[in-house]
């Protein structure tokens, strides 16, 4: 574990260290190498300056932890360090910082849910970033308070994200009214989804009022987005071809807009070309129970051109799903679904900690791979073993 003083100075002098300060408490949250407060992100170029929040937070390091009514004030209050501070309790892999959270979560949760959530998915190189920075400078233009997190299970394997970086969003990094964090490091992609809800609720109750959560259009994360957000957003690219793009016709399904990126100079016309194709294939699948049609749009995120026209979608598709009911009924689906994936996490938890599963695992296993028993008769006698009083 890299003492936090130590990272903040080599994240000045290296040409790749990103320093995501996740808290105040980097030491004692070491116990996991994947829940490290601290991590390293290989491939990110440096960045342009220090994160001030990492200062800030540098300087309170050996501050105490706050009391629940501290961090609940702080965050009503708009509190942004304090704001940071609540979401690494969240993130946190120790038991009282856990206790800690749910605490501040139950106590915010009436301040919560009065935003627009809005996933925002395509390959890496779409130009997800890029359209972050350039909408997301748009919408505080106009006003509104705006706060970027992000899931990445890939996390989990590379042993860091830079999905939500900072250090690729430079403009709103600095902007007052945005407020980005990374992607939870690491985890089970239930349980990185699980703190990027929880974060929706401190950063709705610190009065963001437009919420992004960014993820890579290449797996199961679409899914889990699109069960916390109101609007799904896919960013495209005009003739990489869908296949090339990686992206699987679930996601397009899901997509409430499609926009394609890069409309810009030779690829303007391909881009044309392109949102008539995709609007001709949306029409294929079955409508959504949103009573809403996905609309296909083009932009340049380089250019930030474009950007009132997806606004525009935005706007006239909340006011259809406040107007026709869907928008509480998405919430109150998702909240359930929310509770029921957070049973079949727990039981899970619950069956693989079990000390007489563990042990009889790979017998099991040998067992089973040398064709003593079969997968359901394997299944069930661990199971049996998991109801055994011992
Ligand atoms: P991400 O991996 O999806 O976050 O993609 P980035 O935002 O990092 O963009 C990948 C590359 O595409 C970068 O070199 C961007 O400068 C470039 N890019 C992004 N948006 C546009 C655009 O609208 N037009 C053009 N020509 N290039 C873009």
């Amino acid at each position: 574990m890299i003492p936090l003083h130590q990272a903040i100075y080599s994240s000045v002098k290296s040409s790749y260290l990103c320093l995501i300060v996740m808290n105040d408490m980097s030491d004692e949250i070491s116990d996991n190498k994947f829940e490290s407060a601290l991590r390293v992100n290989d491939g990110v170029e440096q960045p342009s300056q220090v994160d001030e929040n990492a200062v800030k937070l540098f300087k309170t390091k050996r501050k105490e932890l706050l009391s629940v009514d501290e961090y609940v004030d702080g965050i009503l209050n708009g509190n942004r360090t304090i704001l940071s501070q609540a979401i690494t309790l969240i993130e946190s892999s120790l038991h009282t910082h856990k206790l800690l959270a749910q605490q501040i979560i139950e106590r915010c949760l009436p301040y919560s849910g009065n935003s627009f959530r809005i996933g925002i998915t395509g390959v890496p190189g779409v130009g997800k970033s890029t359209f972050i920075e350039a909408f997301g400078t748009y919408l505080t233009g106009k006003g509104h308070k705006l706060a970027v997190l992000a899931i990445d299970p890939s996390s989990s394997r590379s042993h860091g994200s830079i999905l939500g970086d900072k250090t690729r969003m430079e403009e709103l990094s600095t902007d007052m009214n945005a407020f980005i964090r990374p992607s939870p490091a690491a985890g089970s992609l239930g349980g990185v989804a699980r703190k990027t809800r929880e974060s929706i609720i401190l950063c709705e109750a610190a009065g963001f009022d437009i919420i992004f959560i960014e993820t890579v259009g290449v797996g199961q994360s679409e899914t889990a987005v699109h069960s916390m957000v109101d609007f799904f957003l896919l960013l495209m690219l005009a003739g990489a071809g869908d296949e090339l793009q990686g992206i699987k016709r679930g996601i397009m399904e899901m997509a409430d807009a499609i926009v394609i990126n890069k409309a810009d100079g030779d690829n303007l016309l391909k881009a044309k070309t392109a949102r008539i194709e995709y609007q001709n294939a949306l029409h294929l699948f079955p409508p959504p129970d949103s009573g809403w049609n996905p609309e296909v749009e083009t932009m340049s995120a380089r250019l930030k051109d474009g950007m009132d026209r997806v606004w525009d979608i935005l706007q006239r598709y909340r006011e259809l799903v406040f107007n026709n009911g869907y928008f509480e009924l998405n919430r109150r689906r998702q909240m359930k679904l929310i509770m029921y994936d957070a049973i079949e996490q727990m039981l899970t938890d619950h069956f693989y900690d079990h000390k007489g599963v563990k042990g009889e695992i790979p017998q099991t296993e040998t067992d089973l791979l040398g064709h003593r028993i079969s997968s359901y008769q394997a299944a069930q006698k661990l199971f049996n073993i998991y109801f055994s009083k011992e």
